[in-house]
C-alpha cells in the first residue's frame, strides 16, 4: 500500500488536496492540530472511496521534537508523496509585528517543512514515483507590502525546493520536488494572518481561487514534469514552469 502525506489537511488547499488525491485512488496520511476537522476529512474519503486507508496524525508541527517524532511515527507506511503544505502568513510590518506568532510562523513554515523534506528525500530519494511538493505562495516570488516576513518565509520554501528539484536531478534521483506557490485563495489563511475571527472573502477580495481550484492546480503540478506550479498574481492564471531562481554547480 501507498500513501500521500499531507500536512496541514485539516482545512483550505490541504483539505481539499485530499479529496483530490482521494479522488485519484490515493491512500492518505493527514496531518494538522485539529482533530475534528481530520475525522470530517476522514468520513468524506470514506464516501468518495471506502476502500481507502486514512490514517490521522494531530500534531504541532511548529515545535521540533514533534516534527521528528511525526516522521519516525510513518516509518511503516510507504509514501509515494509528501506534500508540505502546513503553512500560515502574518500581516503586520516588522516592528510591529507579534513576534510569538513569528517565531511560530518561522518554525513551522521554515524549520518543520525542511526537517521533513530532508528526511523524506534521505529515505525516498531512489524510490521511483516518488515525489514532493511543497507549497510556497506567489509570496514566494514577490515581497507583498506588510507581509515581508511571511513572504521572506516562502522565498525560502520556493528557494531550498527549486534547489533541492535541482540537486535531486543533478544526482539523478527518482524523486521529484516541486513548488506549488499559490496566490490569494478562500480559505482560513487571511483570518489567521489579520487574527480574525472570519473574513468575507466574495466582493471583498478583487480575485482569488477556491481551495478546490487550488487542489485541482495542485493536481496538475503533480502530473507534469515541470517543477513550479505558479498563480499569475496580476491575471490568476495557472502556470507550470521551469526552476525560476538561478542555480549554479560548485566547482570543487
Ligand atoms: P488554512 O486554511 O489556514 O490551512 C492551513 C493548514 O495548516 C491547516 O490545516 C492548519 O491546521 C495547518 N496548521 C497551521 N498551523 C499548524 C501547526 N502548528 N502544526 C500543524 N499544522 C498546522 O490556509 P491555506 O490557505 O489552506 O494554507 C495552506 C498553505 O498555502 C500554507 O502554506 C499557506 O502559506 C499557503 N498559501 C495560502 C494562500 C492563501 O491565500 N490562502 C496563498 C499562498 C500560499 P490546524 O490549525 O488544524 O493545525
Amino acid at each position: 500500500m501507498k500513501y500521500t502525506v499531507i500536512t496541514g489537511a485539516s482545512s483550505g488547499i490541504g483539505y481539499e488536496s485530499a479529496l483530490a488525491f482521494a479522488a485519484r485512488g490515493k491512500n492518505l496520511i493527514i496531518a494538522a492540530r485539529r482533530m475534528e476537522e481530520l475525522d470530517t476529512l476522514k468520513s468524506k474519503v470514506a464516501e468518495i472511496n471506502a476502500d481507502l486507508d486514512v490514517v490521522i496524525r494531530t500534531v504541532d508541527l511548529s515545535v521540533t521534537a514533534n516534527v521528528y517524532e511525526f516522521y519516525e511515527s510513518l516509518r511503516k507506511y510507504q509514501i509515494e508523496t509528501w506534500i508540505n503544505n502546513a503553512g500560515f502568513g502574518n500581516f503586520a510590518s516588522v516592528g510591529e509585528q507579534n513576534l510569538n506568532k513569528i517565531e511560530s510562523m518561522l518554525h513551522l513554515n521554515i524549520e518543520a517543512l525542511t526537517i521533513l523534506s530532508s528526511l523524506y528525500v534521505r529515505d525516498y530519494a531512489q524510490v521511483a514515483g516518488t515525489q514532493i511538493i511543497n507549497v510556497s505562495s506567489g509570496g514566494g516570488y514577490l515581497i507583498v507590502a506588510d507581509a515581508v516576513t511571511y513572504c521572506a518565509t516562502k522565498f525560502y520554501v520556493s528557494a531550498f525546493t527549486e534547489g533541492l528539484a535541482q540537486e535531486l536531478k543533478g544526482n539523478g534521483a527518482s524523486l521529484q520536488a516541486k513548488v506549488l506557490a499559490p496566490a490569494a485563495t478562500e480559505t482560513e489563511f487571511a483570518k489567521r494572518a489579520l487574527d480574525l475571527d472570519d473574513i468575507q472573502y466574495e466582493g471583498v477580495i478583487p480575485k482569488y481561487h477556491t481551495a478546490k481550484e487550488m487542489a485541482g492546480f495542485m493536481l496538475e503540478l503533480y502530473d507534469s514534469d515541470k517543477v513550479v506550479g505558479i498563480v499569475d498574481g496580476e491575471t490568476y492564471e495557472f502556470q507550470l514552469k521551469d526552476p525560476i531562481y538561478p542555480y549554479v554547480t560548485r566547482t570543487r
